[in-house]
C-alpha cells in the first residue's frame, strides 16, 4: 500500500503513484454517478446521476457541485468532441446526441437498420471525428434508469457514426453487453469492456481488444484482461497506453499487454473514469454514490492530430 489510496500488485505501479497521495470525494449524493467528461477551457467536469435522471457539474476552480442539466433523457456515458462539445449517450432517448455550441441539441444516432436503438451507453471520438459508442440494454431493462421496453434490435452493438454523412454502421456484433471503449493512444487499438455477466450466467466480465483497421474497421478481436473484482464498466487510456478501468473495489491499472499492475481503492464500486485538471493528471472517479478524485503521476493520452 501507498497511503490508504493506492494498492501496488506490481512495482511498475509505483511510478504512477505518489506517496503523499490521498484520493478525495468532492460530492456525495448521487445514485450511479457515471458519464464523466472534463473540459479543459472551462476548467469543469461533468457526470451524470442516471437515476435521479441529471447531469451535474464540478467546478474545479471553485469546488461547487452544480446541476448542469436536469431532465436530461438519463443521460450516461459522455466525451467531448474535438470542437470541445458534450456528446452524450441518453439512457431514455435511447439516443447518442451533442450540445451544440449554442446550445440547440443535435441527435446523432437514434436507430440501425430502421429500429430504435436499446441505451447508448458508452462513448468516444476518434481524431477524425467519428463517433464509436457501445448500445446495450440497460436503460431499457426497467424504469430505474430509462424507461423500460423490449429491445427493438434484438441484440447489443459496437456502432461506429461516419464523420462526413453521418451514417451509423455495426462494427462489432459478437458482444453480449458492450460497455465502455477507449483506444489507444495512437488509436491503432480500441479496447471495449463487457459486462454480459449481469444478464448471463458465466458471462463476460472482461475488456476485449480489436486492431483498428483502415482508420474504420475492427479485426482481430481478443480478451485483453479478465474483471478480478466485479466488472469492468467504463475506463480510459493515459499516455503511456496504460488502461485505468472502474472494477468493483476501486480503479484497477493495466499495462498494454494485459497486466494488473495496482488499484485506486474508493470503497464503492465504481463505473467509470476521467483524466482532468490542467496537466489533464488528475483522475477523477465515479464511484456510485460519490465523486472522487485522485493525482496521479500520468497524464491522459493526447488525442492524435
Ligand atoms: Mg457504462
Amino acid at each position: 500500500m501507498i497511503t490508504d489510496t493506492f494498492e501496488v500488485i506490481d512495482d511498475r505501479f509505483r511510478r504512477f503513484a505518489m506517496g503523499n497521495v490521498h484520493k478525495e470525494t468532492l460530492y456525495t449524493g448521487t445514485r450511479w454517478a457515471e458519464g464523466p467528461a472534463y473540459f479543459p477551457a472551462g476548467k469543469y467536469l461533468l457526470w451524470s446521476d442516471i437515476p435521479n435522471d441529471r447531469v451535474l457539474r464540478y467546478d474545479e476552480t471553485s469546488g461547487v457541485v452544480s446541476e448542469f442539466m436536469t431532465p436530461c433523457g438519463n443521460h450516461n456515458g459522455h466525451t467531448v468532441d474535438r470542437e470541445g462539445r458534450l456528446v452524450a449517450c441518453e439512457h431514455r432517448g435511447r439516443r447518442v446526441s451533442r450540445i451544440e455550441i449554442d446550445s440547440s441539441i443535435t441527435t446523432l444516432a437514434d436507430c440501425y437498420d430502421g429500429k430504435r436503438l436499446n441505451s447508448p451507453n458508452d462513448v468516444v471520438v476518434k481524431s477524425d471525428g467519428s463517433i464509436w459508442f457501445t448500445d446495450p440494454t440497460y436503460g431499457i431493462d426497467g424504469d430505474y434508469e430509462g424507461d423500460k421496453a423490449d429491445s427493438e434490435i434484438g441484440a447489443s452493438y459496437v456502432y461506429r457514426i461516419d464523420p462526413v454523412d453521418g451514417s451509423v454502421r455495426v462494427v462489432a456484433d459478437d458482444f453480449v453487453k458492450p460497455n465502455g471503449l477507449a483506444f489507444s493512444p495512437d488509436e491503432s487499438l480500441l479496447y471495449v469492456s463487457d459486462t454480459g455477466a449481469t444478464h448471463v450466467v458465466d458471462g463476460p466480465k472482461h475488456i476485449r481488444v480489436f486492431d483498428v483497421e483502415a482508420g474504420s474497421k475492427l479485426a482481430n478481436g481478443r480478451v485483453f484482461a479478465e474483471a478480478t473484482s466485479g466488472l469492468f464498466d467504463g475506463f480510459r487510456v493515459d499516455q503511456s497506453g496504460h488502461i485505468w478501468t472502474s472494477a468493483g473495489d476501486g480503479v484497477h491499472c493495466y499495462t498494454p499487454d494485459g497486466d494488473l499492475i495496482g488499484k485506486i481503492l474508493t470503497g464503492e464500486v465504481v463505473a467509470n473514469v476521467e483524466f482532468g485538471g490542467l496537466k489533464r493528471n488528475r483522475l477523477y472517479i465515479c464511484a456510485t454514490r460519490s465523486l472522487q478524485a485522485v493525482y496521479l503521476n500520468t497524464r491522459a493520452a493526447a488525442r492524435p492530430g
